[in-house]
């Protein structure tokens, strides 16, 4: 598996280099780890699934309202939200090479046949299923023949750095020993005027949560919405990641799209169950294949103190299956914190059945760029399609849901002479002024045209010929089937709109 996936994923990253949907932040310095740019392609598709988004969770609904709160707020914020003292990682650092790690995801693995050590090794891994993998890997092509051969009698061991009891975990990069794991607070930290000190310390935001929860009280007393109510927040977040990998995955800055559903504490369950289901079929409506998208309850160990359930939308990435949004019943533990760090009063008062209560929370928080990168991997296709002498060719083709595509339309025309230019140009502008992202391109073969389209994941491609001149048809030509057809040239604009819903 490894060898494929790591194959696919270096093709998905060489494509959105080359046609401009990610860049590395400050490439011409050599970049900085962890942070990425998007492109002309990337913004558009990102900016589809926040707009898609939005319009799910907020606009088509009655019981959601929105905000957008700042990235630096209060200190006293995060002290009652637990980030100061809880939002750590455990981080070991090698004593040869000086590597670091996030000792939760550092496995030290011992392979033994009988009293032979196979394998000692450190393994830098997600989960102990990459890890083994992983290890396997590692090892020798002698040893690996005997592993495979042996398969599961081997002895095995296999511990966290995190969770090491008087073993000593090795370091993935050189093998040496690695110093036992310590707290390390993911929040960045920075100053807040032109003193630089401790009381100017402020942090910039984990997640946009905290900042729909300090402002529930303003959002209750401004709008006349009721219990069961929810605010909706995207925007940017920020975590010192220790080990920032698997391309956008885990980046040190990322957008977040997180609601806040509040109810009455006895239909926190059903909210939940609701949330954790509506929020699953909308990636499964976005074109995620449902057989590589999974919905993940968590054990009861798993859950944080205050959670009384809580669930994963995973997907299956090239490099593993990694949870894409967390939908968890927060009970009210942010709201009695924030009543209790900052006086307010944070209870509701039902005008109906006159209780007064502090609401439960059902949270659903996804990424945005983890959604984004879901997508582009469930996107690329190499399949084979004719050129333009009518031989087969491998062809490379994102195929977005029309909705996602970063560009709806291209409209070429055959030929630069006859006037073609012109009515192509016509249908190009037409499609821009109903906001449809339309692509004009009168350069080389039509074929190599159609080609650049599909590695964007144009949907719809059309071409004004000669027939075009006699009767005032086009031929649109669908990506994914490669099916053409001739419409109208005044009625691109409609044909396209109606397809891309
Ligand atoms: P992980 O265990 O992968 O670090 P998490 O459980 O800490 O994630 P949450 O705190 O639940 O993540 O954040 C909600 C969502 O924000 C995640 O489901 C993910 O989509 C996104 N997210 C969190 N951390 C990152 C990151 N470093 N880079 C990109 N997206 C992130």
């Amino acid at each position: 598996m490894a060898d494929n996936s790591n194959e696919l994923m270096d093709k998905l990253v060489a494509l959105c280099k080359r046609r401009g949907f990610i860049f590395q932040s400050s490439e011409i310095y050599g970049g900085i780890n962890g942070f990425w740019d998007y492109g002309p392609l990337g913004v558009e598709l990102k900016r589809n699934i926040k707009d898609h988004w939005w319009n799910t969770v907020v606009r088509q609904r009655d019981d959601m309202v929105g905000v957008d709160c700042s990235i630096i707020m209060n200190p006293r914020v995060w002290e009652a939200s637990g980030h100061v003292t809880n939002f750590n990682d455990p981080l070991v650092d090698c004593k040869g090479c000086k590597a670091r790690y996030r000792a939760d995801k550092v496995f030290t693995v011992e392979v033994k046949d009988g009293e032979n050590m196979l394998l000692l090794a450190g393994v830098d891994a997600d989960n102990a299923d990459q890890a083994k993998a992983a290890a396997t890997e590692k090892a020798n092509s002698k040893t690996r023949r005997r592993l495979e051969e042996k398969g599961d009698s081997l002895a095995w061991n296999m511990f966290r750095a995190d969770q090491a009891q008087g073993q000593t975990s090795r370091c993935p990069n050189c093998g040496q020993e690695l110093t036992d794991a310590r707290k390390f607070n993911m929040m960045f930290k920075t100053f807040v005027g032109a003193m630089e000190d401790s009381s100017a310390v402020a942090y910039l935001r984990p997640e946009t949560a905290q900042g729909i929860f300090a402002n529930y009280k303003n959002v209750l007393d401004t709008s006349r919405i009721k219990v069961p109510f929810g605010i909706a927040q995207v925007g940017k977040s920020f975590r010192n990641e220790i080990n920032p990998r698997n391309y956008t995955f885990r980046s040190r800055e990322f957008e977040q799209m997180e609601i806040e559903f509040f109810c009455h504490p006895k239909e926190a369950d059903k909210w939940y169950e609701y949330w954790r289901d509506a929020r699953y079929k909308w990636y499964v409506d976005l074109g995620l294949k449902s057989s590589k998208l999974h919905l993940r309850n968590h054990e009861k160990e798993e859950l944080a103190h205050y959670a009384r359930a809580c669930a994963d939308v995973e997907y299956e990435f090239p490099f593993g299956t990694s949870e894409l949004e967390g939908i968890a019943n927060r009970t009210d533990f942010d709201l009695t914190q924030h009543q209790k760090f900052s006086g307010r009063d944070m209870t509701y008062f039902d005008d109906e059945t006159k209780e007064k209560f502090i609401p439960y929370v059902i949270e659903p928080s996804g990424g945005c760029d983890r959604a984004t990168l879901a997508f582009l991997c469930e996107a690329y296709t190499e399949d084979q399609a004719p050129d333009e002498k009518g031989v087969m060719q491998t062809r490379v083709v994102m195929k977005f849901h029309p909705a996602l595509a970063p560009i709806k339309v291209a409209v070429f025309p055959l030929v630069k002479k006859e006037g073609m230019p012109e009515i192509a140009q016509k249908i190009h502008q037409a499609c821009k002024q109903a906001n449809l992202v339309s692509f004009y391109d009168e350069k080389g073969a039509v074929g190599r045209r159609y080609r650049r389209q599909d590695e964007a994941g144009t949907p719809f491609c059309v071409t004004v010929d000669g027939q075009t001149l006699a009767d005032q048809s086009v031929t649109v030509r669908e990506r994914d089937s490669l099916k053409q057809e001739r419409i109208p040239a005044d009625k691109v604009v409609q044909y396209v709109q109606e397809r891309i819903r």
